[in-house]
């Protein structure tokens, strides 16, 4: 790799110096954006897949407790009957607190 990039950063001095270093630096630009992009997107599909894995498992709560899920910010609370992942569901933009209360 530091090979190739010796010959590339000589390339692009004589580029730079005799074109102008615009030529140089928007493609360096556009190559950062594309990575960074293609990055964000990989996390999407990675965080799909968790989300995926865990799917098969939902299962009924058991009735001898009882989850509730509380947000911090507005006071809303959400009685848990199926569990689908162990994420907490999201409210007012931030993850809700669980709360299990175990029943007589
Ligand atoms: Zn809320």
């Amino acid at each position: 790799m530091i090979l190739l990039l010796i010959p590339a950063a000589a390339v692009a001095v004589v580029i730079g110096v005799n074109y102008g270093w615009q030529w140089v630096l928007a493609p360096l630009l556009a190559a950062v954006l594309l990575r960074w992009s293609i990055a964000s997107l990989r996390v999407l599909v990675t965080d799909a897949k968790h989300l995926e894995a865990e799917a098969g498992g939902a299962a009924p709560v058991g009735s001898d407790e009882r989850t509730l899920f509380w947000c911090e910010e507005c006071g809303t609370e959400v009685l848990l009957l199926v569990r689908g992942t162990s994420r907490a569901p999201s409210h007012c933009g931030q993850r809700m607190h669980e709360r299990t209360e175990i029943r007589n």
